[in-house]
């Protein structure tokens, strides 16, 4: 995406490397996150820095309606009990630099199509996706109602899903969102009345629908302080280093190249591993050892210049 397009978009919010910040003449602080008025964010432009855009999501999505003969368990439904399709109600979603979360829903007539549209739009802006399950769940539903569309979306996103991060890398009493944030005292999901939300919904209940949105932003909050909180405990699916055009070596995770070694890892096939840490944002990181190398080449011939 050209600068142009970034300069477009009303940016307020950015992770930046330490450097970055002090040539800004920011006062540092220790999440590494700033408030950027337009004049800075000009300036953070003309320094060639490309914030990595991650955008948030979470969707709500309306049961199927089925014929059905009985209630209970073990019923057995065919294809052709289907009286209406599971759609996409409403998506709630944020990008990382910005403070207001958006909200796109069905239309009057409960179809999905325009937001199906509009959303894949979204989506295809953005460097990283993130969502809680978004994986297993809400990229393939999107996917799903937009096949049903015909709308063109794509076979692979850049994403990190926060379930399969929590699952990976801890062991949380429950890895549901609500759970987790909880668990790290940062918030919890907004309570809801239950089904009943739903059916009042897909009965075309205006007040519902509005509850089912506010419901669905809370989630984006909590997912996106959880990924705040986690961030720094995770493995990054996206090189914001390599994003900035940074060398390989650089942090993974907020891109900075102020990194030192912290010691040699060797596999069991031979291969030696750099272990960084990042000074600014503290990520602990492997690295290969030919990016390593690169990265010393790099610092010496800048010490020489
Ligand atoms: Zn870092």
């Amino acid at each position: 995406m050209s600068f142009k397009n970034k300069k477009q978009n009303n940016l307020s919010r950015y992770r930046l490397p330490i450097k970055t910040a002090q040539l800004l003449g920011l006062t540092i602080n220790k999440s590494n996150r700033y408030r950027l008025n337009k004049e800075q964010q000009e300036q953070l432009f003309n320094l060639d820095f490309q914030p990595i855009k991650r955008l948030f999501f979470d969707i709500e999505t309306s049961p199927l309606k089925v014929w059905s003969w009985r209630i209970g368990y073990n019923i057995n439904l065919q294809y052709d009990n289907i009286i209406e399709h599971q759609k996409v109600i409403c998506i709630s979603y944020l990008w990382e630099s910005e403070d207001k979360i958006k909200r796109l829903t069905w239309d009057k007539n409960q179809c999905d199509k325009q937001m199906i549209l509009d959303f894949v739009k979204i989506m295809s802006e953005a460097d990283e996706i993130i969502a809680h399950n978004g994986d297993r769940y809400d990229i393939k539903k999107l996917r799903t109602r937009a096949i049903f569309h015909r709308i063109p979306m794509n076979a692979k996103y850049r994403s990190l899903d926060t379930l399969k991060k929590s699952k990976a890398g801890f062991s949380f009493p429950n890895n549901k969102l609500d759970s987790i944030a909880k668990y790290l005292g940062v918030g919890a999901k907004l309570e809801h009345e239950g089904f009943s939300m739903w059916v009042k919904c897909m009965a075309g209940d205006k007040q519902a629908l509005k509850d089912m949105g506010t419901y669905c932003d809370m989630d984006i909050v909590v997912l996106s302080v959880v990924y705040f909180v986690i961030q720094n405990y995770i493995k990054n699916n996206t090189h914001v280093g390599v994003h900035n055009a940074r060398l390989k070596a650089s942090c993974p995770n907020c891109g900075s190249e102020d990194v030192v070694l912290l010691r040699n890892n060797f596999t069991a096939l031979g291969t030696i591993k750099r272990e960084m840490e990042c000074n600014p944002c503290g990520y602990v990181y492997e690295t290969s050892n030919s990016a390593w190398r690169n990265f010393l080449e790099f610092k010496q011939n800048k010490i020489i210049e």
